[in-house]
Parts: structure tokens; C-alpha cells; sequence
């Protein structure tokens, strides 16, 4: 079985001369070829983040037949790979009702009660846990998660949780009966009719091969797949808010804690209370850091990495100390696009002896431009380097510290995103806008506490047929609606939606909504207040 594949001019752009070796002209043309289609199936996903994990979940469960396509040797994206699998998991989206103490009792008010970390998954009560199961595939996945520690014991660290994502991860794709490609790029859509996708080509260590689907879904983070499509894509430039995972290991706890003890006259965990109430102020101010550092940042990085800046003030002296010696930057530089900046200190968590924490990176990067991500993965990866050796050098505690890890993949919170056909916007939020195509109902809790709808058309890319996205891909920042369970619920809906779409052969922006809601609402999942959900379905 083999499909045309049209030619194709590839334009290799403002590459410099010294990279292009045997090209004098600036375009090569790919000669025609016939693509072997490896699979033939209702629904593929690109990308294997919660997003896409729960995607290929929900679409299998449905029985449609599934194929999962990930560039890196495992799943999980930014959650496993990416390392980041630390931050904490919000229940109050998944059932308000449950969740929130009292009525009206937001995140803010009451953040104990459903915010949770995953070092403290163990302390949910059995009754949570249990009502967890039935709130969707995202209540379902952290409910699977805590049954782990029967098996595994608590999460020690950071790396293990992430471990165990990737093992719940696999074993839920398993049970559907989800076909993986790993190590497998999906580089372009097959597009038939102009702008109908119909799968993609991947390219894997076996060659080029073709996966052609009813519907693909684009849960790649960046919409590199919408875009290739020829869907419109919103840029979040400036926005990217990446990060790269970071343990740094022969490090001795009691030592260092002493010695910030000794310059900000309290507990490691008081003054990360501080700093990160302040965010812009502080009780530790520096001529260093105030003078030098900050005004060298731009305003808009500046305001983007708010409490870290503030974490580095105990310290200044001695990171003026490492610039005059070796010329060490506490707030590295991604070339001359971007800045990062590492996490630290805070309180340790975890084992004793090994630092988790991470560098955030942000600028005018765009995650769709090569150049600039290989800028990315280089520069930072050489940043956490000497960060490792400022620290060896000049802070006690850390004499024999090392760089135990560093995350192969480097997770995004913002950056390209589909311009879906309605984008929720902050207002929205506040607003608590209302839409009939609503998938779920979820607030953004750094900014504010209302519940507003997620409308399907969330996760419709202009222009495109046969084409959802989800997860960051589907998610224009702000406002943050990137968390793990509007991530995991996002994917559910696109799963249950393209399965449903697959088998009455019919486009997405063609479905009937209601029918998707039902099955969303059979399975747990929030849609809203009971009586106008009620109202929705009949
Ligand atoms: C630093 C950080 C802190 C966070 N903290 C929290 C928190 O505390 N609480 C919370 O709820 N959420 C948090 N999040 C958000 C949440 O973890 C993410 O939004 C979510 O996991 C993203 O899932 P995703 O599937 O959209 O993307 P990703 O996990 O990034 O997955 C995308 C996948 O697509 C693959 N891919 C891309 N292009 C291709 C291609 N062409 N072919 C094949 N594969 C491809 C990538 O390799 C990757 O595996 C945080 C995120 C970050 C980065």
C-alpha cells in the first residue's frame, strides 16, 4: 500500500553559510516518492504529553482503532521526559462541590484542602482517593497514581514520580489497546482536499512512513502540526515559559540551610514564604542584585521571573563575587534572545542530599523556530553547568555538589499555540463566561477563582479540517488553563470526540455536541452546575 506524495520545495531559510556545507543555491526539491502507510486507523495523536496520553486513552476506549506518535523514546512529555513532574495537582476543578470547603471558597482562600503535591500524595484521605476515580480519566489517573504507593512505597523524589507517571502512563495506553511509534517524528499532515488532514508522515529510524487517519490530533505543545496544516497559529513569544528539570546531587542540606539561616535570619521554608508572597519587594534588598542584575533583565522577563529574582538577594554579594572572578551571570542568557534563571534556593524535598529544581527560561523565543530552540537546548544546558560550579565554589554545602541530571526534554507552559476557533480568554475568567459546547469547567488559580467553561471549539483550529489540538498546542497563555487535569480532561474530550467523529465519518467542526457531553458527563467529568448541565443534555 503506498500513497504520492506530491513535490515538495523545502526552504531552509537564513541558516548560516557555515552550517550549509554543499548548498550554494538555498532550496533543494524533494523528488516525488510513494509512502509505505505503515497504519490505517480512525484516530492518530501526535505528541505524547498528558494531553495526548489522554487522548489516544479516551479515543481507544471508545473503540476507535488508535495510534500514538512520540519523537522520544517514552510518553509523558513535560511530566516525564521533561522531568517536571514536581508542582501539584489541583482536585477543586474535577468536582468544586467536593473539593472547595465552603461555597465560594476558591483556591486562595482555601489551598490545603485540594492542592496537592506529589511527594504528599500519600496524606489524601481514602475517601478522596476514592471519589477521585470517578471524576473523569484525570480523577482516574491521580486516583491510579496514589494506588502506586501499595505498590511502590511513597514518592521519595522528583525522578521517581516522573518514573511512575511514565509507568501509569504506558499501562493505560496498554489497557486501551493504543498502538505506540516512539522514536518516531511526525513531521508533516497528509492533506487531501486542500485542507482536510488525513494522518501524517513520520519519519523513524525504519524510514519514512505514512499514518493515515479519519482524525489527527495535535498535542505536540507547540502546534507545529496545525501549522504545517496551514491552521493559524498565536505566537506567546514573548511567553514561552520553558523550563528545563535540574537535580544536583552530593549537595549536604544541613550545612546549606545553616548558612541561609545565618543571612536571612530564618528557616529555608520561611523565607521561600516570603519571597514568594512579595514577589517584586523584599525584606532582603541587595545592591547587586538591585542594581546590576535586575535592570540588565528586561521588564517584561523581570516581571516573568518575579519570586526568583527575589530567591538570589541572600546571596548577592557572592554572585558579584563569581562575576568579577569568572564572569558567572546568575540570570543566564539563551543568545541574544532570552534569559534563565535557576530555582533555587527553596526548601529541599525529597531525599537528603540531592537538590530537584529546575531553570525557567524565558524571552522572545518562539518554539516553532529551529534555530532558536537549538539555542534553547544548548545554552541553558552549559548555564546549569556553571550554575553548578558557582555554587561548588562559593556556597557552603555544596562543595562536592554535582550535576546529577538534566531533563533530555525542555517543557513549555506557553509559546505556539493553535488560534482555536474560540480562544478563553482572562476576561472569561472572570466573567465566568458560559458556552453550550462546554467540555469542562475549570479557573485559573494564580489570577482568579471563578469557574468558566472550556468550549470544544477550544481545541478547533481555524481553517483545518479533520484536525483537534490540546494541551499547550490548544492553549494561548494567559490565562494558564495548561494544568495536568485540564491538560488530561482536554484530552479526554478530543479522544471521545474523534472517536465519535471517525465512526459517523464527519470532521470535528461537524460533530454534535451533545453527544460528546454525555459520555464527558457519564464518566465524571465537571461540566458545571447540575441543573444547567441537565438542561444541556436533553
Ligand atoms: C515548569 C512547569 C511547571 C508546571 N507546573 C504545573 C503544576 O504545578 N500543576 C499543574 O497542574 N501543571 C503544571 N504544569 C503544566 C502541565 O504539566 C503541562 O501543561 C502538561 O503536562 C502539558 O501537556 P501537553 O501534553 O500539552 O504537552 P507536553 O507534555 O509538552 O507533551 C508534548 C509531547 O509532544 C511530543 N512532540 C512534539 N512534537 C512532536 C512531533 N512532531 N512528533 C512526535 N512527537 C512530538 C513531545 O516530545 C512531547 O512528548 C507545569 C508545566 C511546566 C513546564
Amino acid at each position: 500500500m503506498g500513497i504520492t506524495r506530491q513535490d515538495l520545495t523545502i526552504d531552509i531559510g537564513p541558516i548560516p553559510p557555515m552550517r550549509v556545507k554543499v548548498a550554494v543555491m538555498n532550496h533543494v526539491t524533494e523528488s516525488s516518492c510513494s509512502i509505505h502507510i505503515a497504519h490505517d486507523v480512525d484516530v492518530v495523536v501526535v505528541g505524547s504529553g498528558a494531553g495526548g496520553v489522554a487522548t489516544a486513552v479516551a479515543a481507544a476506549r471508545q473503540g476507535a482503532s488508535t495510534v500514538l506518535i512520540e519523537k522520544y523514546g517514552s510518553v509523558g512529555g513535560c511530566m516525564t521526559t521533561g522531568g517536571w513532574a514536581a508542582g501539584a495537582l489541583d482536585l477543586a476543578p474535577l468536582a468544586p462541590h467536593q473539593f472547595l470547603v465552603a461555597e465560594g471558597e476558591s483556591h486562595q482562600t482555601a489551598p490545603e484542602a485540594h492542592w496537592i503535591s506529589p511527594l504528599g500524595l500519600s496524606e489524601i484521605p481514602t475517601d478522596t482517593h476514592e471519589y477521585l476515580r470517578g471524576c473523569g480519566l484525570a480523577g482516574e489517573w491521580m486516583a491510579r497514581m496514589f494506588d502506586m504507593i501499595e505498590t511502590s512505597g511513597p514518592c521519595p523524589n522528583f525522578s521517581n514520580w516522573a518514573e511512575r507517571i511514565r509507568y501509569l502512563f504506558n499501562q493505560m495506553l496498554e489497557e486501551a489497546g493504543v498502538i505506540q511509534m516512539l522514536q518516531s517524528y511526525a513531521c508533516d499532515p497528509i492533506i487531501e482536499n486542500k485542507n482536510s488532514v488525513r494522518g501524517v508522515y513520520v519519519q523513524t529510524v525504519s524510514g519514512r512512513c505514512a499514518v493515515r487517519a479519519k482524525v489527527t490530533i495535535d498535542a505536540t505543545a507547540n502546534a507545529s502540526l496545525s501549522q504545517r496544516a496551514g491552521a493559524p497559529t498565536v505566537p506567546c513569544n514573548r511567553e514561552p515559559s520553558m523550563n528545563i528539570s535540574i537535580g544536583i546531587g552530593g549537595a549536604d542540606q544541613v550545612k546549606f540551610d545553616a548558612f541561609m539561616q545565618e543571612r536571612t535570619g530564618t528557616t529555608m521554608w520561611d523565607f521561600d514564604q516570603t519571597v514568594r508572597a512579595r514577589q517584586k519587594t523584599s525584606d532582603w534588598p541587595d545592591p547587586w542584585i538591585d542594581e546590576k542584575v535586575i535592570p540588565n533583565i528586561n521588564e517584561f522577563v523581570a516581571r516573568r521571573f518575579g519570586a526568583h529574582l527575589n530567591r538570589l538577594r541572600p546571596m548577592g554579594d557572592l554572585f558579584r563575587r563569581a562575576y568579577e572572578e569568572n564572569g558567572y551571570e546568575a540570570v543566564g542568557w539563551v543568545g541574544d534572545i532570552g534569559r534563565v534563571i535557576t530555582l533555587w534556593p527553596w526548601p529541599w524535598q525529597g531525599e537528603a542530599g540531592v537538590v530537584s529544581t529546575r531553570a525557567d527560561i524565558d524571552g522572545d523565543v518562539d518554539t516553532l523556530n529551529a534555530d532558536h530552540m537549538t539555542m534553547v537546548e544548548h545554552d541553558v544546558r552549559r548555564y546549569v553547568f556553571q550554575t553548578v560550579r558557582f555554587y561548588r565554589k562559593y556556597c557552603p554545602g555544596f562543595e562536592n555538589a554535582y550535576v546529577l541530571y538534566l531533563s533530555p526534554y525542555i517543557g513549555t507552559r506557553g509559546g505556539r499555540a493553535i488560534e482555536a476557533e474560540y480562544i478563553v480568554t482572562k476576561q472569561d475568567l472572570i466573567d465566568a463566561t458560559r458556552h453550550d459546547d462546554v467540555i469542562h469547567q475549570t479557573y485559573d488559580l494564580r489570577v482568579i477563582s471563578n469557574f468558566t467553561d472550556i468550549p470544544f471549539r477550544q481545541l478547533l483550529p481555524k481553517h483545518v479540517e479533520g484536525l483537534l489540538a490540546v494541551g499547550v498546542a490548544a492553549h494561548q497563555k494567559p490565562p494558564n488553563l495548561r494544568y495536568r487535569e485540564v491538560v488530561l480532561t482536554m484530552g479526554q474530550a478530543a479522544g471521545i470526540a474523534a472517536a465519535i467523529c471517525a465512526r459517523q465519518d464527519i470532521s470535528p467542526r461537524q460533530l454534535e455536541i451533545k453527544q460528546l457531553q454525555r459520555v464527558l458527563h457519564e464518566s465524571g467529568v465537571n461540566l458545571g452546575e447540575p441543573q444547567r448541565v441537565a438542561k444541556l443534555l436533553t
